[in-house]
């Protein structure tokens, strides 16, 4: 397997990146933002809850999105790789993914950590809000929330990661398809 993490804040474009990635390297995409508005949608408990966290641009608990991670990588076993989006967003989440994956004789084999500024974030965030329907794009305050939690709870993920030499930080700014070949190159080198 080949495991990769997609890091960096709101709206650095994780989402965007993770679907070409997928595509290239037939990886399984597991984004906790992408699990947690599926169940708002079917209207689960966890997902009632999960918004009312989401709409102030707080964190979910860890329980919840390990949680869910687990059941994902126990439903799909016969993937060559998982590309985690949005997950971990804690030290703690790290911790828990690493023994998830140590379960099943794997690892993290690359942090991929897309770097964009703060004032190119709240701009990009508010615009994909116009059409997104996502209510936590809407806002600035709420956007600027999200950002003040990335800041406090899951930059130090980087650094956790850091100490096993797995990151690589990319420029998150440039064409879609410029920012993607920075991310295929660092890739490629570790699978040769
Ligand atoms: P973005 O990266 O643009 O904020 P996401 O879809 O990744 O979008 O996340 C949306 C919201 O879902 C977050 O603000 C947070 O409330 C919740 N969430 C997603 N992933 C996690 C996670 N790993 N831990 C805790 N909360 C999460």
């Amino acid at each position: 397997m080949f495991n990769i993490i997609l890091f960096g804040p709101p709206g650095s474009g994780k989402g965007t990146q993770s679907e070409k990635l997928i595509a290239k390297y037939h990886l399984k995409h597991l984004s906790t933002g992408d699990l947690l508005r599926s169940e708002i949608s079917a209207k689960t408990i966890l997902g009632l809850e999960a918004k009312a966290i989401m709409d102030k641009g707080h964190l979910v608990p860890d329980a919840v999105v390990v949680g869910m991670i687990r059941s994902a990588l126990d439903n799909n076993p016969s993937a060559q790789g998982f590309l985690f989006d949005g997950f971990p967003r804690t030290v703690a989440q790290s911790v828990a993914l690493d023994n998830l994956l140590k379960e099943k004789n794997s690892e993290i084999n690359i942090v991929l950590a897309l770097e964009v500024d703060e004032e190119e974030l709240v701009k990009r965030l508010l615009n994909r809000g116009l059409t997104s329907g996502r209510s936590d794009d809407t806002n600035e305050e709420i956007i600027r929330a999200r950002i003040t939690e990335y800041k406090a709870k899951t930059t130090v993920v980087a650094d956790y990661y850091k100490q096993f030499n797995k990151v690589v930080k990319i420029k998150g700014v440039g064409t879609v398809e410029e920012i993607f070949d920075a991310l295929r190159f660092e890739i490629d080198k570790r699978l040769s």
